[in-house]
């Protein structure tokens, strides 16, 4: 089977890090989990959100998707996955940060502005379809790589504005509990950028010339 020695063998590296010696992470851990921060990020092999922030067993609530999307609030009766992680980390774990981590060529995205067949993909991305238009209509002029990084950054907006449509988010955020990010990993570049709830031009928080190999 291809890659699954090695993947057992990341086990024991992963092992010898966080179980041996005095005090290993999960001493602590096993007792229970206190996250301080939630992230909505891409299924993407590129993008795992623990790998790009360096962050360590217990720091991050990850929730995984295509393309990074925060569905409308529904209680429809549905299964939806998204909204019950939503719904544990900031109801029982009382997270105090939720972060979209959207990034750069995502084929979610892609086929989203491409258009795409499928069973279950052309309806998830459909969640997004008022970012699509917003990004057209605001990005028509721009090439084809321009416009898809456009609708990378709307599709994070309307994330934000659908976590926000939460009540119990939304009124987390008022009593100042909570906090909502949207942070852009450039993987052309290196870089990671802070997309504007409002719209506008992001922000760079790490360029790739501040952090040099
Ligand atoms: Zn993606």
């Amino acid at each position: 089977m291809p890659n699954i020695p090695a993947l057992i063998e990341g086990f024991r590296r992963f092992r010898r890090r966080h179980f041996s010696g005095e005090g290993h992470t999960y001493e602590r851990l096993r007792e229970g989990q206190s996250p301080i921060t939630l992230v909505v990020a891409c299924s993407d092999s590129r993008v795992d959100p623990a790998i790009v922030l360096d962050a360590d067993p217990g720091d991050l609530f990850v929730v995984r998707n295509v393309a990074n999307l925060v569905p409308p609030y529904d209680t429809d009766g549905g299964r939806h996955g998204v909204s019950a992680a939503l719904e544990f980390g900031v109801r029982a774990l009382k997270v105090r940060n939720i972060l979209v981590m959207g990034h750069a060529r995502c084929g979610g995205i892609r086929a989203l502005l491409e258009g795409t067949e499928g069973e279950f993909i052309p309806q998830w991305m459909s969640i997004a379809g008022a970012a699509r238009a917003e990004a057209l209509t605001a990005a028509g002029h721009l090439d084809a790589a321009d416009r898809e990084r456009a609708l990378e950054f709307a599709a994070m907006r309307l994330s934000l504005r659908n976590l926000a449509g939460f009540p119990w988010i939304a009124s987390a955020v008022d009593a100042g509990a909570l906090a909502l990010h949207a942070w852009y990993f450039d993987l052309e570049r290196g870089e990671l950028l802070r997309v504007p709830a409002e719209g506008g031009a992001p922000e760079v928080l790490c360029a790739a010339e501040d952090a040099p190999a």
